[in-house]
């Protein structure tokens, strides 16, 4: 039979490529895997319950009072939480964030150079609503900042928000039919309704590097960079580095973004990298005021959905987005374009999809050879792995920093990792490097296990833990919601439709518990929680459809994707509704227009 495209046709050997990825993957494999990180907690708190954006000594009365729903969490998910709830009619309302203002990541995540790497249309939300355009195509830190901050005041959210405050339990009383919610500010407020709206990267952590307590120099997490110690802002200006050397561990999508502000300000700088990332073109550029102009209702929901289809392999006939994430997925359908008219069975359409990856990862390879001038560095810069195996991302200074004569690549590939951290310095490689500051561009807890992520306890109906409850993975209808814990929502990453465009699923979930809640009082339900049969039935249907979406992530290089290359239930891998986040919609669009609340158990 004739194949989709031809192998010979190929101008590049696929079977060493495989060998090379399996290779390169092995030899970053840990026994430890996702062990291997520190808690921010204890002697490393420091590096993220500090807030440097808010004069410290901040109190206020406890409360003690009742709400009909309480929203944890004043990032994007929480404000439009807070925005579909108040559009559904619920206006009794309070937010509880931990930050001194709104914004959650882009709150935090001030460092130098911060910027989100999808298309601003699509990313920032209510931009319609508010009548909003971003002013280019890939926004700042402070542009986002300021949006989410707008969306407060646009919505009223600023004077039902109680700022500085940290959850610290959630408890069902099954007398009251609500949920008590304890904070750092001893409040103990009872609500009938929760939404945790934590965000998918809330909570920073540390690699596990031996001595790292033991370091006398000055040190800080990405998340909450000290622009105290290295002046300057998020545009640059880091004037106080001029005499100092600094390290940067880690080179994930953050390293990518902040390491050209250290390179260009530091006396010396030394990047510990364990895996390269994958860095293509950013490409940014200002927004075209006659496209803004012309722009029809319904235009960022219409690409939005495009751009999600692109990106989840479905089939589309324009791309508005037109950038690199998109890029690989047009390269996949003009070469599976049926230049034969045969039909494609699957291993040929894996195959294809395969050898596309092979494509734009050549690419993206002959970038570093065309970009790093030291052949070594080039050489070890070259992501080994399927592009989306890690965070692609995208960054036209990054690469070019290595050309700088005060910045070296330490490759720490070989030993797994960073060997040691001594008093003094780095050590890697069995080599001593003397640094005054470490900067740690070592992530967050994204996929690890639940309780490590929310860090308070959630008690449902007869004393029982949610933690318990998902020993053994997550149990929920759709995501949202799981039996024994009444009235309590969840927005996040958890057995639903996941976008590379967390807002845009934000969104759709926030819309979908909004629906929920005011469906359970216009019924006149005291609480709602989903059946024991529903939370099976979906959980089996999660499982079912997740197959292909494991064994990729399985192959792939360890990282936070697949558990640092561990197998465990209750992960990324397996856990989001494989047809993508446009099928899980128009799923729930389906359940919401059935009218029956099917699988959901409403008391009186
Ligand atoms: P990541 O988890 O992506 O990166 C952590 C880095 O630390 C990796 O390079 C990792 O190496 C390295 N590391 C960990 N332990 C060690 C060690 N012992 N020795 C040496 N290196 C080590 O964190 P980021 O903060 O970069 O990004 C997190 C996520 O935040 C992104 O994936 C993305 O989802 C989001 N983000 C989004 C942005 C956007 O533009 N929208 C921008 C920035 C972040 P290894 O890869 O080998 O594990």
């Amino acid at each position: 039979m004739e194949h989709a495209t031809a192998e010979k046709d190929i101008p590049f050997d696929i079977e060493a490529l495989r060998r090379k990825y399996r290779e390169e993957r092995d030899k970053r494999l840990r026994a430890d895997g996702e062990n291997q990180y520190l808690e921010v907690a204890g002697t490393f708190s420091h590096f993220g319950d500090d807030d440097p954006y808010v004069e410290p000594g901040f109190t206020r009365p406890a409360l003690n009072d009742a709400v009909d729903v309480i929203i944890i969490g004043g990032g994007f998910s929480g404000l439009l939480a807070a925005a579909r709830l108040k559009e559904a009619g619920i206006s009794d309302i309070r937010i509880l964030e931990a930050g001194g203002d709104f914004g959650g990541t882009w709150y935090w995540n001030r460092y130098p150079g911060a910027q989100c790497d999808i298309d601003s249309y699509c990313y920032l939300p209510l931009l319609e609503e508010l009548g909003y355009i971003p002013k280019e195509k890939y926004s700042y830190v402070n542009e986002i900042f300021a949006h989410s901050q707008r969306i407060g005041q646009h919505y009223g959210l600023y004077g039902i928000t109680c700022f500085q405050t940290r959850v610290t339990q959630l408890n069902w009383d099954e007398d009251q039919k609500r949920w008590i919610v304890r904070t750092n500010r001893d409040d103990e407020m009872k609500a009938r309704f929760v939404v945790m709206a934590l965000g998918t990267a809330s909570r920073a952590k540390l690699p596990g590097i031996p001595g790292i307590e033991t370091f006398k120099g000055h040190s800080f997490h990405t998340s909450r960079w000290d622009y105290n110690y290295t002046g300057g802002d998020t545009t640059g200006g880091l004037h106080k580095l001029a005499d100092k050397r600094v390290a940067v561990i880690g080179t994930g999508a953050t390293a990518i973004q902040c390491v050209p502000f250290v390179g260009q300000y530091a006396k010396e700088l030394f990047v510990f990298q364990r895996t390269p990332s994958s860095v293509d073109l950013r490409g940014n550029k200002p927004t075209d005021p006659e496209w803004a102009k012309n722009l029809k209702p319904g235009w960022q929901r219409e690409r939005r959905e495009n751009f999600a289809d692109i990106v989840t392999g479905r089939p589309f006939d324009r791309d508005l987005v037109s950038d690199g994430w998109t890029d690989i997925f047009r390269n996949l359908q003009t070469m599976a374009a049926p230049k034969t008219g045969v039909a494609q069975n699957p291993a040929d359409v894996a195959l294809l999809a395969e050898i596309a990856d092979f494509n734009k990862m050549n690419q993206i390879r002959a970038r570093v050879d065309e970009t790093v001038t030291d052949q070594k560095t080039a050489d070890a810069l070259k992501p080994w792995y399927r592009q989306f195996c890690k965070r692609p991302t995208f960054n036209d200074q990054y690469l070019p920093t290595f050309n700088r004569p005060n910045v070296t690549l330490v490759d720490t590939s070989e030993a797994k990792g960073v060997e040691r951290i001594s008093e003094t310095g780095v050590v890697a490689n069995g080599r001593d490097y003397p640094v005054d500051c470490i900067i740690f561009a070592t992530g967050f807890e994204i996929s690890t296990a639940f309780r490590r992520r929310i860090g308070f306890d959630i008690i449902g109906r007869n004393g029982q833990s949610l933690y318990d409850y998902w020993a053994d993975g997550y149990r929920t209808l759709h995501g949202f919601s799981s039996h024994g814990f009444p009235n309590w929502f969840y927005i996040g990453i958890s057995q639903n439709g996941l976008s590379v465009n967390m807002t845009a699923m934000f969104d759709d979930q926030a819309r979908h518990i909004a629906y929920i809640i005011a469906q359970v009082r216009a019924r006149g339900a005291e609480t709602v929680q989903p059946s024991t049969e529903a939370e099976d039935e979906w959980v089996a249907t999660i499982r079912k459809l997740a197959v292909v979406n494991r064994e990729f992530l399985e192959a792939c290089t360890p990282g936070y994707y697949n558990n640092e290359g561990g197998k465990r239930p209750g992960s990324l891998a397996g856990e989001t509704y494989g047809p993508g986040i446009n099928a899980f919609n128009a799923l729930l669009a389906e359940w919401r227009a059935d009218g029956s609340m099917k699988g959901l158990e409403l008391d009186c």
